[in-house]
């Protein structure tokens, strides 16, 4: 494995027999916004930074665009509400508004070691419809305090007249145009069709993030894979991508197989330990395996 210090740039090489890759989810950008990506076109995960260089370009009162309507949406809508009084801010979201996620007791059940032995046990087909429906409990939603916390404050904002948050229901944004000045957002409604344009200093893409489903990081090690009939990599309930014969370095996919192991095992610390001692045991267990194997070789 080679790896650079982002700090001096020096590279350094690390032989392993075993490799745990947990490189994560990767942000999500449509495909038609990617070549809009920069200064003023940026997704959350760079909201920060972003939001610092811009500073100095968006006046006394910027105007926001933030597309999508999951927790991180709702977070900024409410952060820029706050840290820019004069701001004018414009929500865009594709069904009739901010939902909340399904947050009952039972549904949560989805997080517990027991239910990843469940999904993990089904057929293809069968997981693509469980983890469809599994969704609702951590995606595209807000929490009580954030859907509260959103709605009050366009109430208010109505309510008292300031009329500075906008909240774009059931409305698409279908085309982007950067200019110096701002960015011009082409919108479609999505049930009557009807077109619209909103102008923005800024364009938050609040789109969530995706799983590789085969990380870069294993291309080296591609013809040692093995793969199902849908072409996925075959991993085992341990988090072990299996590998031929020819090749006998372990590789471990920590937090990137929610496909195969289900809702619980990417984008939430829930099993975080448990993933940790799951590939801890199947590690002892195979170093086990394959010493038991030397030896009885070596008697042979
Ligand atoms: C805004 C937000 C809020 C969240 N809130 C919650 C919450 O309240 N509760 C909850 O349970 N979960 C929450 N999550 C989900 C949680 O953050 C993830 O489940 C968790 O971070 C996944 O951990 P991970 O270690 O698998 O991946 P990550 O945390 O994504 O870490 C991956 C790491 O790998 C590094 N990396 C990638 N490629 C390379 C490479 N080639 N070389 C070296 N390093 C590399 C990345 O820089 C990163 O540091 C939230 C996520 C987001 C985005």
């Amino acid at each position: 494995m080679i790896s650079r210090d982002p700090r001096d740039g020096t590279t350094h090489e690390h032989l392993s027999r075993n490799v745990v890759l947990a490189t994560g989810h990767v942000p999500y950008v449509l495909e038609s916004f990617q070549k809009h990506v920069g200064e003023r076109v940026f997704h959350a995960s760079e909201f920060l930074p972003r939001m610092t260089a811009l500073r100095e370009n968006l006046g006394r009162a910027p105007r926001f665009a933030i597309i999508g309507a999951g927790q991180t949406a709702g977070e900024i809508i409410l952060y820029l509400a706050g840290e820019h009084p004069n701001a004018q801010i414009h929500s865009l979201v594709r069904h009739g508004g901010f939902k909340m996620y399904e947050l009952g007791h039972f549904s949560n059940e989805a997080y517990l070691p027991a239910e990843t032995d469940y999904f993990y046990g089904l057929e293809s087909e069968a997981r693509e419809r469980a983890l469809a429906r599994a969704r609702a409990t951590n995606y595209s939603a807000v929490d009580p305090d954030v859907s509260t916390a959103l709605y009050q404050a366009a109430y208010q904002d109505r309510l008292s007249g300031t009329n500075r948050l906008h909240m774009h229901r059931r409305v698409e944004v279908t085309d982007l145009a950067v200019a110096e000045s701002g960015v011009r957002l082409t919108t479609c409604e999505v049930y009557t069709e009807e077109a619209g344009a909103i102008e923005a200093d800024a364009v938050i893409l609040c789109t969530g993030y995706t799983e590789p489903q085969f990380p870069t990081a294993l291309e080296p090690f591609a013809p040692h894979l093995s793969h199902d009939a849908d072409g996925l990599l075959n991993v085992t309930r341990g988090y072990r991508a299996e590998n031929s014969d020819r090749c006998t370095v372990g590789i471990y996919l920590d937090g990137m197989t929610e496909w195969r192991h289900g809702i619980a095992s990417a984008t939430s610390f829930s099993q975080m330990a448990t993933k940790a001692d799951t590939v801890h045991r199947d590690l002892q267990a195979t170093i086990a395996r394959q010493q038991q194997g030397a030896s009885a070789a070596f008697a042979v």
